[in-house]
């Protein structure tokens, strides 16, 4: 293990991933780099595990579900959850500086990947201990006379935690603890630009807590392959997965021939529809801000803004004004809000989208580059685009950074329809001055989940996901964690 660390606060995690209670290197010693994005340098490694360590982690993984009693044991959970809350909270200004050494996301705004994710774990903890796991639904007439019939909510088995590099310490916590405390056992596969956020979580899970060696195992590896492989493997039950679109439907074409449960949040290109009676004072400088923070890397972002044509000018000119002035800058800087995009692939990907836009017809309004004063540093500037085209690539696909694209408008049903003009359903945002108006056009998005004049729709006690190709299943609220049970419905004599 290493533990670099250097004045701007840089600190290198685990290099090691945890099997079957040993936090440990893959055979061969094979790692790879792990780049800090805001300075493009190397600043540690982590083990490339391969796909025989992910067999070993699975196997760990049925032993430990088929084999203790974990999965019976709803008071040792909770003792170990408990434990597992107080150990990251010990561990948070660690975690924070690793996470951000990784990602890149700005001190400033780091809470939301740090203390909540942290909350949430206390949260399932309490969740799980009061969960009714046994449902007397009476006595039911049946032809053999009458039968009282109980619904046991029993834990799934092994369940393949497959997550992305955006938020990668929120999602590590919020595809496994909700798992784990229902009676999984679990095996993570954290995204190779961000391993550090899962090696550090089973660090402390084999140092900190009880949790007991095999029920949860984090396999590091800088290859698909080894994601594609526990997708794959018959003995895991259950895939939850966060990630791309493409990536997802690979996983349910993996998971058929085994008819494996799959939990997929995907990606989005989410709208927001800014009605013609809205307050742009208060909704678009916020719109920009929710661009530009996390260098626009969030799945749920409403990066499609959609205007009325009567105030097309006027919204423009408040996200240009909102866009220009945000604080783009070194991650470790208090006050910064936006930091590089993870990588140079991803600055590349969403720079080439930019120009799509422009060719497609698109005018660019500010940003569209590098920012001068930020040579180092995979930075993009805050980016608007105005008179785009629903159809194409710019308005179709996601681009995952600090990029709006404005369409105007002319009834609130063509913005209804523009907005559903997407193979995504994840989110999306109204603007209005009529809650009840709004209400209307917000049951009219095929999405999953939509914010209206900035009340986010977002929170760990309220059902989260997508329509469409956006996904499958719920994260989040009771839903969300019944998506890690089964219930068998068990018959007895009245
Ligand atoms: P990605 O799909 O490229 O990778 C996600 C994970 O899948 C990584 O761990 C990767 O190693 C693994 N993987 C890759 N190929 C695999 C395969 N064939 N089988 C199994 N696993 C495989 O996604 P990304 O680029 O890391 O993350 C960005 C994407 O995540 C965006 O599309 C974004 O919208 C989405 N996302 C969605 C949500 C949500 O809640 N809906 C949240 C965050 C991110």
């Amino acid at each position: 293990m290493t533990s670099g660390q250097n004045d701007s606060g840089v600190l290198a995690g685990d290099e090691r991933m945890l099997i079957d209670g040993e936090l440990q290197y893959t055979a061969s010693g094979a790692t790879f780099d792990v780049i800090h994005p805001a300075s493009e340098q190397v600043a540690g490694q982590a083990t490339d595990g391969t796909v025989e360590d992910m067999e070993r982690a699975v196997g760990a993984a049925r032993r430990a579900f088929d084999e203790t009693d974990w999965s019976r044991d709803l008071e040792f959970r909770y003792h170990c959850l408990t434990q597992l809350a107080a150990a990251l909270d010990r561990n948070k200004e660690h975690l924070r500086r690793v996470l951000i050494t990784e990602v890149g996301c700005p001190i400033t705004v780091s809470g939301s990947q740090i203390e909540s994710p942290i909350a949430e774990v206390t949260h399932w903890a309490e969740h799980g201990k009061n969960f009714e796991y046994l449902v007397d639904t009476g006595v039911h007439d049946t032809p053999m006379g009458p039968a009282r019939r109980m619904i046991h909510h029993e834990p799934i088995g092994v369940v393949g935690a497959i997550t992305p590099w955006n938020v990668p310490f929120y999602l590590n916590i919020a595809e496994t603890v909700p798992a784990l405390m229902a009676g999984n056992t679990v095996v993570l596969k954290p995204a190779q630009l961000t391993p550090w956020s899962g090696s550090e979580y089973g660090r402390i899970v084999t140092e900190e807590t009880d949790i007991p060696a095999g029920v949860f195992n984090v396999v590091v590896s800088n290859a698909n392959e080894v994601g594609a492989a526990l997708s794959a493997d018959s003995r895991v039950d259950m895939i939850t997965f966060t990630g791309s679109t493409a990536t997802g439907r690979a996983i349910l074409a993996s998971g058929a021939p085994t008819v494996k449960k799959t939990l997929l949040e995907l990606g989005g290109k989410s709208a927001h529809i800014v009605l013609d009676d809205a307050d742009f004072n208060a909704a678009l400088p916020l719109a920009a801000m929710m661009a530009c923070v996390m260098s626009g890397q969030s799945c749920i972002l409403p990066s499609r803004i959609l205007l009325p044509r009567s105030r097309y000018d006027e919204g423009l000119e408040l996200l240009k004004t909102s866009m220009e002035n945000f604080p783009v800058g070194d991650p470790w800087t208090p006050g910064n809000m936006q930091g590089p995009q993870i990588s140079e692939g991803q600055r590349k990907k969403v720079l080439g989208l930019i120009t799509s836009g422009v060719d497609s017809g698109a005018r660019l309004i500010t940003g569209g580059g590098i920012p001068r004063d930020l040579p180092v540093g995979y930075y993009v500037q805050p980016t608007l685009l105005a008179d785009v085209d629903p159809d194409s690539q710019i308005s179709q696909e996601e681009i995952f950074g600090p990029v709006l694209t404005v369409t105007p408008y002319d009834t609130d049903d063509d913005a209804i329809a523009i907005a559903n003009n997407s193979i995504y359903g994840l989110s999306g945002e109204v603007s209005s001055g009529d809650v009840d108006r709004a209400m209307g056009v917000a049951k009219r998005m095929r999405t999953g989940n939509v914010t209206i004049n900035g009340k986010s729709h977002f929170g760990i006690t309220s059902p989260f996901g997508g329509t469409k190709q956006s996904g499958l299943g719920r994260r989040n609220g009771d839903e969300g964690y019944r998506e890690y049970l089964e219930g068998k419905t068990i018959g007895l004599p009245a």
